[in-house]
Parts: structure tokens; C-alpha cells; sequence
């Protein structure tokens, strides 16, 4: 079910429960910023999440509340988990559902990252 992102942040959740460490990801890369590790249910050949260390619902939250180090440090880091993943010359897709009307089920911030073969032109 779609999350409602006007509720405050569930450090319940599961991504935070991963950045805890205490349920298992298949981490591709780590610094101080984001964590980026192998979606559940991969939709595409390559299909990796990037999340942020902080405690933010949503890309609304994250947009407006997040330090400019915040923002700067996530956004290079979702560039830096792409490159390294073997997609910045083919080219990728980039999305981050937000709340009931993107369909957002998890109520942490994270960008997909689908990659590994061609994508249709619009989203549905
Ligand atoms: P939607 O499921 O509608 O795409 P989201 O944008 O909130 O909504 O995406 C949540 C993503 O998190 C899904 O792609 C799902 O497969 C993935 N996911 C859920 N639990 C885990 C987990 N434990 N480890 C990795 N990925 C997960």
C-alpha cells in the first residue's frame, strides 16, 4: 500500500532497520551520505536503490529539510552507485516515487536506479 508521507518518519521502517544494520541488504556502496543496495524485487537487470543516511519520509522531505551537504552528498552519491554499476555509458533511469499518488511504499527516501536494457520512452 502507498505510504501517506505527511506522517512523521517510522524509524521502524525497513530501509532504516537496514541502515541499522539489523536486516540483510546486498550493499553495493557506502559513505556518509547514502547506502545503495540491490532492490528485493529487481524490475530491470540492474536495478539498485540509493538511500539517504538521514532520517527523511520522503523526496518532499528530503528537498526541504536536508542540509545543502545532505542533498550535494546524496545526489553525487546516486551518480557515483550508477558508475560504478557499469551504466553511465548505456544510460539508466532514475525514479523516486513520493507518497499515495507515486505509489511510495517505503516510508524512507530512495531513488531507483534501473539500468541494463532499453526502457520504453514514457512511464506509465
Ligand atoms: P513501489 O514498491 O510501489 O515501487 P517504492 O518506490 O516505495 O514503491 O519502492 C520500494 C522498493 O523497495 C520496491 O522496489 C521493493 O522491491 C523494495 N524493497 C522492499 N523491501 C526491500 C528489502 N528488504 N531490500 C531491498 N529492497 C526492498
Amino acid at each position: 500500500m502507498p505510504i501517506d508521507a505527511s506522517l512523521p518518519y517510522d524509524d521502524a521502517n525497513i530501509f532504516a532497520r537496514i541502515l541499522r544494520g539489523e536486516i540483510p541488504a546486498k550493499k553495493v556502496y557506502e559513505d556518509a551520505y547514502a547506502l545503495a543496495f540491490h532492490d528485493i524485487a529487481p524490475q530491470a537487470p540492474v536495478h539498485l536503490l540509493v538511500i539517504p543516511k538521514g532520517r527523511y519520509v520522503s523526496w518532499d522531505d528530503f528537498s526541504a529539510k536536508a542540509s545543502d551537504a545532505e542533498i550535494g552528498g546524496f545526489v553525487r552519491a546516486v551518480g557515483q552507485v550508477a558508475r560504478e554499476a557499469g551504466l553511465a555509458g548505456d544510460g539508466y533511469r532514475l525514479l523516486a516515487n513520493m507518497g499515495e499518488h507515486g505509489h511510495q511504499e517505503v516510508p524512507h527516501l530512495h531513488v531507483h536506479i534501473f539500468g541494463g536494457r532499453q526502457f520504453l520512452a514514457m512511464l506509465p
